[in-house]
């Protein structure tokens, strides 16, 4: 297996055709799985904003308060405005702002992100990144596409590469009813590889002014194993949430 970034890509704007520049920039191969930042995806789709965009309600001012009584900073209410808007659930107020999007991603902030972002103070992520990542592969004639973030997870210091949508894959690898090499039965194991192909993308992109927001991963061998179909849990099978909720809230 092997991964190489897209080179030349532009400062990616609203409007852009992310697809057809992928395609003048790689020649790609049959198996392919194409990973690109949000980043770019979003700016793409004209997700980019300012704060004057997101003025700010009670709740927000609530939070800015709550957030900034924590961290001993100051917090901009607009800021906790737009990411209650991109939001359908607050699971932490503080000490950060933990929800989930409306497309089913748990994360901080709801990815909103304040660097990379060019064309105005924030930038949103795409509004529902599989129907991105299902556009960049017809417009790429390409077999696999995967969208990633770089996000922080729980119990871990440090952030990295996540899939928050996908096409032309299974995000999970199904190892249930093979065996180990004891001959146990795995009775649990879905491998999500749609998070572990993002993250190895991630490694190659980088995080700062590096230019590379499109990875290709070449010869990945799926194997022979099934497909899952599950990436976000679902809330009555999400424990931590469920904890996190009682701890933040009762
Ligand atoms: P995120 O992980 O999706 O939030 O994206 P990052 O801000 O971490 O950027 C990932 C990679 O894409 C880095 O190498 C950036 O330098 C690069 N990048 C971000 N925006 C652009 C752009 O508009 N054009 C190009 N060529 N690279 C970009
Ligand atoms: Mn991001
Ligand atoms: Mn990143």
């Amino acid at each position: 297996m092997e991964l190489f970034a897209v080179p030349d890509l532009p400062e990616i704007r609203a409007g852009h055709d992310l697809a057809a520049l992928i395609r003048d920039a790689v020649d790609l191969r049959e198996g392919d799985v194409v990973c690109v930042a949000s980043t770019v995806v979003s700016k793409a789709e004209g997700r980019s904003a300012d704060l004057d965009d997101f003025p700010a309600g009670p709740r927000a001012r609530e939070i800015a308060a709550r957030l900034a009584d924590h961290t001993g900073e100051e917090k901009d209410p607009r800021f906790a405005q737009a990411v209650l808007e991109e939001s359908v659930e607050v699971l932490m107020e503080a000490p950060f702002l933990l929800t989930e999007t409306r497309f089913g991603h748990v994360g901080v902030n709801a990815g909103i992100d304040r660097s990379n972002t060019a064309d105005g103070d924030l930038l949103l992520l795409p509004k529902r990144p599989s129907e991105s990542a299902a556009r960049i592969r017809s417009g790429l004639s390409a077999d696999r596409v995967v969208v990633t973030d770089t996000c922080g997870r729980p119990f871990r210091h440090g952030q990295r590469g996540v899939a928050i949508g996908w096409a032309g894959l299974a995000p999970g690898r199904d190892w249930r009813g093979e065996r180990d090499r004891d001959g146990r039965e795995l009775d649990v194991t879905v491998e999500n590889v749609a998070d572990e192909l993002a993250a190895a993308a991630n490694l190659v992109a980088g995080e700062g002014d590096g230019g590379t927001p499109v990875v290709v991963v070449r010869d990945f061998e799926w194997g022979d194993h099934g497909e899952s179909d599950a990436h976000f849990r679902e809330v009555e099978t999400d424990f931590v949430r469920q904890a996190i909720r009682e701890w933040s809230y009762e």
